[in-house]
């Protein structure tokens, strides 16, 4: 396996130090990009129910001055959000139902999610799990044994998804010894990771994590949570590469977001910059009716609107699949476009 090495000045950043120092308030936020504070009363009601997060390295790809910056707008909290709506709650999938034993959500056959860690780098406005109840989720390293032991009970479990939170906000050590845990248990083959947290803060791809990861016997994939390609800029793309190069498996899956790409163009787009970067777009996702999340909706007619034409611009390996996810179903449903389109 050979890494890409890195400038020194990139190596000298401490993904740790960069979380630590990330923006927290609406009114940071604003005056970071130059824009004047409206709305700030609502935005901060909104943030004390789900914090505002956001690390350096993401804001540098918004655009100073634009109050409609579409990365801008999946960060900073929103009136909206305030506004009760029927038919969003606040576990759209269910997933308190099939959160069997603490840091274990079984849905679907074959694999589970392990809850590995309970934060993220980034806050994003639309999360699914913005209310989810981490109380009895926020495992120990030594509490890790009651969900391995879940795996290690279940032969019929291949595949385990590291879910958070963001997986990746574990420290390599702690991640080390997740993965050599898991490595040990003969029935799992593959390990899949979500994670958003190389998109907001790049530098989190330490040699250290690439070689862990190239190292271990499972198949690893990594699956990045990218909605817009403004998200896919040079810093970003410089760190993925070793990655990319150690034979590490990557795929993207995106959220269908009103007012961040709810667009032909910027999904072709998206689509386009994910496969120069080495990575497959997946999935996309139809937004999940979370209480507060109502305005980044998209009406499944309009979306399907969106695909056809998307559908018509881009070669079959570059459509991602559109799908929704409903509690109680044993996959994700996709959505079909009519034969006649
Ligand atoms: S990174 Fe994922 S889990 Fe974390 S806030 Fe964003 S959408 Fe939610």
């Amino acid at each position: 396996m050979r890494i890409i090495a890195r400038s020194a000045a990139i190596e000298q950043q401490d993904w740790q130090q960069i979380l630590a120092s990330a923006i927290r308030s609406p009114e940071q936020l604003f005056a970071a990009l130059r824009l004047p504070a409206t709305d700030l009363s609502a935005r901060q009601q909104a943030a004390s129910t789900f914090p505002l997060l956001v690390p350096e390295p993401y804001l540098r790809k918004m655009e100073p001055g634009n109050p409609d910056d579409p990365l801008l707008r999946q960060v900073m909290p929103d009136a909206e959000e305030l506004v009760a709506m029927p038919g969003y709650v606040t576990d759209p999938l269910g997933e308190q139902q099939a959160n069997v034993t603490p840091g274990i959500v079984h849905k679907y056959n074959g694999r589970l999610l392990l809850l590995a860690a309970t934060g993220c780098a980034v806050n994003c406005r639309y999360c699914f799990r913005r209310h989810f109840d981490y109380t009895d989720n926020r495992l120990s390293r030594r509490q890790w044994q009651t969900a391995l032991d879940y795996v290690r009970d279940d032969p019929s479990i291949s595949e385990v998804i590291l879910s958070g939170g963001d997986p990746l906000m574990l420290k390599d050590d702690a991640l080390d010894e997740l993965l050599e845990a898991i490595g040990h248990i003969s029935h799992v083959r593959r390990l899949r990771i979500h994670t958003r947290l190389p998109v907001v803060i790049p530098q989190r791809l330490t040699d250290h994590l690439i070689q862990q990861l190239s190292a271990s016997h499972l198949s690893i994939s990594l699956v990045l949570h990218i909605n817009h390609p403004n998200e896919l800029d040079a810093l970003f793309r410089q760190y993925i590469q070793p990655l990319r190069q150690a034979g590490i498996t990557l795929l993207n899956q995106s959220v269908l977001l009103n007012g961040v790409n709810n667009r032909v163009d910027t999904l072709v787009n998206l689509s386009q910059s994910l496969f120069d970067a080495g990575i497959l777009p997946y999935y996309l996702h139809l937004l999940d009716p979370v209480t507060g999340t109502h305005h980044f909706d998209n009406p499944e007619q309009e979306a399907l609107a969106l695909y056809r034409q998307l559908h018509q611009q881009l070669p079959g390996y570059l459509l991602p699949r559109l799908v929704r996810e409903e509690a109680g179903k044993a996959g994700k449903s996709l959505i079909l476009m009519d034969d006649n389109f």
